[in-house]
């Protein structure tokens, strides 16, 4: 088995037809690694940007790469040919820092090739999600691939860091630092297979319907902290940006609350956060039951 580390670096621009955002890649880097882990090969190219030529002040100081030098290169569909006829291997498996590249690039191909999937890709491993084993990281964090390399005791000074063919080399330090092939195994994917991409391309999105059949009616009956009754609600569900929001009020208690439900639809969950806190004591007085009460 050899492993193709690849890295990208891209230029958020609108496109022309639809107005949508997308990451226009203007730079891609990888280094080819034999079963020991050794580099044999490497490859390293800009491209020209075919939507917009000016380039964001963020990405120009993070990868000090100028408009000018990319004015004479090769066009990504170019690139991409040239890219696909070094990296198609057999039993090969390709690796990112984070699958957002995997994710830049599919993008990218849907954009200039009019397909999502990435052919030449057939085994596919996020090699952020198996380093972050070895590392103390809280609340599973993203971590960074310089914090990563400084935690696993990796010398960053030699590599110019947020550059493709840097980024690759640092990662395939991090991936030697780590190694065992047992522990690696798992983190390889068939990409070309299942539900890979419908998976990576899915755009998480809030439910902001209450009548959604997607929901169970069942999260806006909430009980009261209190006394442990059912609340009864006092206005209709209201949807306020990314929540949906009413009112209730516990009998029992005399007491009013507002429940706040943020619903986020992922490829396979809803992952439903609620809040519910007591109003303030002069929104109960003026309050009559069974009114909408505004906020
Ligand atoms: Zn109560």
């Amino acid at each position: 088995m050899e492993f193709i580390i690849f890295d990208l670096e891209w230029n958020s621009v609108k496109k022309p037809d639809d107005g949508k955002f997308i990451n226009e890649i203007i730079e891609i880097g990888a280094v080819l690694l034999n079963e020991q882990l050794q580099e044999t090969d490497s490859f390293s190219a800009l491209i020209r940007p075919s939507i917009s030529e000016k380039l964001n002040s963020y990405v120009k100081s993070l990868t000090h790469i100028q408009e000018e030098q990319l004015k004479n290169q090769p066009d990504f569909l170019t690139v991409i040919q040239t890219f696909k006829r070094w990296a198609n291997r057999k039993n090969c498996v390709f690796l990112s820092w984070s699958n957002t590249d995997l994710h830049v690039l599919a993008e990218n191909y849907d954009c200039f090739l009019h397909q999502h999937k990435v052919d030449f890709i057939r085994q596919y491993a996020d090699l952020q999600k198996y380093v972050s084993l070895f590392l103390k990281t809280e609340n599973n964090n993203q971590v960074a691939l310089g914090a990563a390399a400084e935690q696993l005791g990796v010398d960053t000074r030699q590599f110019a860091l947020h550059r493709a063919l840097d980024d690759s080399r640092l990662c395939a330090a991090l991936l030697r630092q780590t190694y065992q092939k047992k522990r690696f195994k798992p983190y390889i994917s068939n990409v070309l297979a299942g539900t890979f991409y419908e998976r990576l391309l899915f755009k998480p999105y809030y439910i902001t319907d209450p009548d959604s059949p997607l929901l169970d009616k069942k999260i806006f009956m909430p009980r009261c902290p209190q006394c442990g009754k059912k609340l009864q609600r006092t206005g209709k569900i209201r949807q306020n940006n990314a929540l949906l929001q009413a009112n209730y009020r516990c009998e029992k208690c005399d007491a009013a609350y507002r429940l706040r439900v943020k619903c986020k639809k992922t490829y396979d969950t809803i992952d439903i956060k609620r809040n519910l806190a007591l109003r303030r004591p002069k929104a109960v007085v003026s309050e009559q039951p069974g009114d909408a009460v505004g906020s």
